[in-house]
């Protein structure tokens, strides 16, 4: 039997990869215009392979690298991980990056010019790459929920400066702490009703919704909202990963953020097998996990 909070961890950062890879074949079409997606399939924009991963888990792995190597959110650090993931491929699936959003890419091209930190100031950025990336901060920090919270916006600030972008990793980062120490979906059910954040414009609105009002647009406070509507609905990581990629539109970081949530909650080895025997480097996420877990904040 494993250690329940650290199969918790694990299950964060891989139910992030493995909702990546499962939606990145169908990323930007409409909703209900493919099958039901229920496995890994090859294809799609990027032209992946099954199991294949997008930026939404590249940009994660940056960030627990950085995390490990600084014991903190090092802004400088992070940009250059980025950037070297961006230029060179570093962290990529197959060896180049891909998923990048225009926005991203013109914060990052403004970093390497200018190597300034605040390069994301000029590009106003409310997009979903502030929170598909953020279950390592969430592990790295779940002894301390205000520490969580302000290195999930810290980290969300070097690409999206907008302030809904910001309340959104704060807010993630705070139900990811209360999934990774409970592993009680109702606790963070009942979170997610309480959330409020002053920078945002309404509460998080996914508790009446039906499904036609849940956008797959590819910002950050909708993305949460879709993924938390999508917990609601499924009792097991495998429905509820399997909803999200269903949503269409931003399909692939939809599946990142609501596979942190639900790996958070059920733990990696609630993950079907089928999954984990074909997800991409994952001996090399679990173990990103194990480290984050070990040398990071507990309670
Ligand atoms: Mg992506
Ligand atoms: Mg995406």
């Amino acid at each position: 039997m494993p250690d329940p909070m650290l199969d918790r961890s694990i299950g964060a950062l891989l139910g992030l990869a493995v909702g990546d890879a499962l939606g990145a074949p169908f990323e930007g079409l409409d909703r209900d215009s493919y099958p039901r997606v229920l496995d890994f399939a090859a294809g799609g924009m990027h032209g992946i392979e099954p199991g294949a991963w997008t930026d939404d888990t590249a940009m994660a792995i940056c960030l627990a690298e950085s995390l490990l190597a600084e014991r903190r959110i090092e802004e400088g650090d992070l940009l250059e991980r980025f950037l070297r993931w961006y230029r060179a491929g570093e962290n990529s699936a197959g060896g180049k990056a891909i998923g990048v959003s225009p926005k991203t890419r013109a914060t990052l091209e403004a970093f390497e010019r200018s190597r300034r930190i605040d390069a994301a100031a000029e590009v106003e950025n409310a997009g979903n790459g502030a929170i598909m990336r953020l279950a390592p901060v969430a592990i790295y920090f779940r002894g301390n929920a205000a520490e969580a919270g302000r290195s999930a916006a810290r980290q969300a600030r070097v690409t999206h400066t907008a302030a809904a972008a910001l309340a959104a990793a704060e807010l993630l980062a705070a139900l990811l702490v209360v999934a990774l120490r409970t592993g009680d979906p109702e606790a963070v059910s009942r979170a997610a009703a309480r959330a409020e954040h002053p920078d945002l414009a309404v509460r998080l609105a996914h508790r009446g919704k039906t499904r036609e009002w849940i956008s797959s647009a590819p910002r950050a406070v909708d993305t949460l909202e879709a993924a938390l509507w999508c917990l609601d609905r499924a009792d097991n990581f495998e429905a509820v990963v399997v909803e999200a990629v269903n949503l269409g539109g931003d399909s692939d970081t939809i599946g990142a953020v609501a596979g942190q949530l639900a790996g958070a909650i059920f733990g990696a080895s609630a993950i079907p097998e089928r999954w984990l025997t074909t997800l991409l480097s994952r001996d090399r996420l679990a173990g990103l996990a194990r480290r984050l877990h070990a040398q990071g904040m507990s309670e």
